[in-house]
């Protein structure tokens, strides 16, 4: 079965792959993007059962050579209304799934855990006046999702989304998908005027450059947006990246006097690393 399995992944756009029948919590993959050579999203079927609130993440995988399966932690980057479930995806080339998962194609399979959690979800932000969504790399998956959500719009006047990447193009998924927003026909009203995009890159020349801690720590994002510094009375943050970033992040909004948050304390911030190493 295993090797059916994966003999499928190759399968050419258009043919029809082969059903791996025993496949546990199996969900049909529907569409596939390639953004760059290492990045890619993907969507898939949604099971009826899956309730989830958005910026909340799964185990997803494929089955192992060993016939077990192998998970690894997604965000979900689809909003929570969304009848299909849709991935932002790393591929690494020597990643155990990911080396892998960047094979798959429509008609595929995949396996997904229907045991949503995480720490990046409304409920654990006390009501605010702005959010601020920061993002590196991959870590746009759950802001992806929040900024689909009109839970979203409806407890915040404005909603910042900064990313950042090290070339334009890693940052093409975030950039098509708030430019998508506008013109939304569900969700294109709650967005309104309220959505503020801040891309930024570290390698490669783009209108705006540097790490987002640099340019928060200088107050260059707070003139380029024309908002004041943090205040803990009415602004509010989540923040998604690699372990150095999530560490920076948090030394500069404990700083400004944010509060870290949990489902079961909300506070003023909330964080969660975008990958583990
Ligand atoms: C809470 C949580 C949510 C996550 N959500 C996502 C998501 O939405 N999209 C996603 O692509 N990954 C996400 N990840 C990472 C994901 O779980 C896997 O690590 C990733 O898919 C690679 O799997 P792998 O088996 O190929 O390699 P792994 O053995 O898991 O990773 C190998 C190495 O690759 C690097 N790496 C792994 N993931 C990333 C990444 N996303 N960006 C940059 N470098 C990375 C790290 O250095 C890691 O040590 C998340 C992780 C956590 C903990």
């Amino acid at each position: 079965m295993d090797a059916d399995f994966f003999m499928n992944e190759q399968t050419p756009t258009g043919q029809t792959a082969k059903r791996a029948p025993a496949l546990p919590d199996a969900q049909t993959v529907k569409s596939v993007h390639h953004w760059t050579d290492r990045l890619f999203s993907f969507r898939v079927t949604r099971p009826r059962s899956l309730r989830f609130r958005s910026g909340e993440f799964v185990m997803i995988g494929l089955m192992g050579d060993n016939g077990k399966p192998l998970l690894r932690a997604y965000s979900i980057a689809s909003p929570s209304w969304d009848e299909e479930l849709e991935f932002y995806s790393i591929k690494v080339q020597d990643g155990p799934l990911t080396s892998k998962l960047q094979h798959i194609q429509p008609g595929d399979e995949i396996i997904l855990r229907p045991k949503p959690v995480g720490t990046l979800v409304h409920d654990a932000l006390l009501p605010g006046k702005r959010i601020y969504f920061f993002a590196t790399g991959t870590g746009i998956a759950p802001f992806a999702s929040l900024v689909r959500d009109p839970e979203t719009y409806e407890k915040f006047e404005q909603v910042i989304l900064t990313h950042t990447c090290r070339t334009r193009a890693d940052l093409e998924y975030g950039r098509q998908l708030v430019e998508s927003l506008k013109d939304d026909p569900l969700i294109g009203e709650f967005v309104g005027d309220k959505l503020h995009y801040y891309p930024t890159t570290t390698r490669e020349e783009s209108p705006k450059m540097g790490r987002i801690t640099a340019l928060l720590r200088d107050g260059t994002l707070f003139s380029d947006l024309g908002v004041p510094p943090l205040d803990p009375a009415c602004d509010r943050a989540m923040v998604c990246g690699s372990m150095g970033l999530n560490t920076d992040m948090k030394e500069i909004l404990e700083g400004a006097g944010l509060r870290e948050g949990a489902n079961s304390d909300p506070a003023e911030y909330v964080v969660e690393k975008a990958f583990v190493g």
